[in-house]
């Protein structure tokens, strides 16, 4: 995959894309990442990216004649989605997250100040997506949100097969508990079940348990999530015994 982001602050992304799995993505040649400096795209002398709105009220806007002209120098082809981080856009999900990572190219438009020109969004860019309803100061570490999400998602970049299948959101539930060692820390030991050898018992016990936080703490994601029979029934007797604010 191919990721190109234009900011006004590209060192913003380096510590982050030269640690971890957004590094091994990179090293393990799935992931071409570039960082462009918006201001290397304004005409001027004085390198301007933005001016005051017009209309008055304060605040500086990302100029269109700046911006429009670092996309179309940027984007790979006229198919690439242009997507503007913005706390207007839709939710960034790990539905969007899988739809983003098949594609082979992505471009994102980080913005600054108030933002960016209207025009910008009417003349080149194709999509907006939020990572919350909150407002950051600028859109780098949203973009580096999405890139996160996106990138552990692409096949070989995370190091066990399926890992990510695994994770919280991927089938609609939230993962359930994990231990390690020591098997009894302060007094608290590892449930019997996880050291009982028996894999299909210790599958069942896990499903259960993300059914189980699921429900104590997002039930509205139960009606979305992909359920057996078996889910229900022992969610139903679940729900028949206690509020969801119990302890299990
Ligand atoms: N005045 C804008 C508004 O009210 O919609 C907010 C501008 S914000 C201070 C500056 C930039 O930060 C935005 O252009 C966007 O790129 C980024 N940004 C802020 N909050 C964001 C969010 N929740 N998700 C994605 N990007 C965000």
């Amino acid at each position: 995959m191919q990721i190109d982001a234009l900011s006004l602050f590209p060192a913003m992304f380096d510590s982050v894309m030269s640690a971890s799995m957004m590094w091994k993505a990179q090293e393990r040649g799935l992931l071409a990442f570039r960082a462009h400096d918006i201001r290397k795209y304004a005409a001027d002398k004085h390198r301007q990216v933005d001016d005051t709105p017009y209309g008055g009220g304060g605040g500086m806007i990302l100029k269109p004649d700046v911006l429009v002209r670092a996309i179309e120098a940027v984007r790979p082809s006229s198919a690439t989605p242009v997507i503007l981080l913005s706390p207007q856009g839709r939710l960034l999900t790990h539905q969007l997250a899988t739809e983003l990572a098949q594609l082979p190219q992505l471009v994102l438009v980080c913005g600054h100040y108030e933002g960016v020109d209207e025009r910008v969004r009417q003349l080149a860019i194709t999509d907006e997506i939020s990572i919350g309803d909150y407002v950051l100061t600028s859109g780098e570490l949203a973009a580096l949100v999405l890139i996160d999400a996106v990138v552990r998602l692409l096949p070989g970049v995370l190091g066990a097969k399926g890992a990510a299948d695994r994770d919280s959101h991927a089938d609609g539930l939230l993962e359930g508990a994990h231990y390690t060692r020591p098997h009894t820390y302060r007094g608290l030991a590892v449930p019997a079940i996880l050291t009982s050898g028996h894999h299909a018992e210790v599958a069942r016990w896990r499903r259960r348990q993300a059914l189980l936080r699921t429900w104590q703490r997002r039930p509205e994601l139960l009606k979305s999530a992909h359920l057996s029979e078996a889910d229900r029934e022992w969610l139903a007797a679940l729900t028949d015994r206690q509020p969801p604010n119990a302890s299990p």
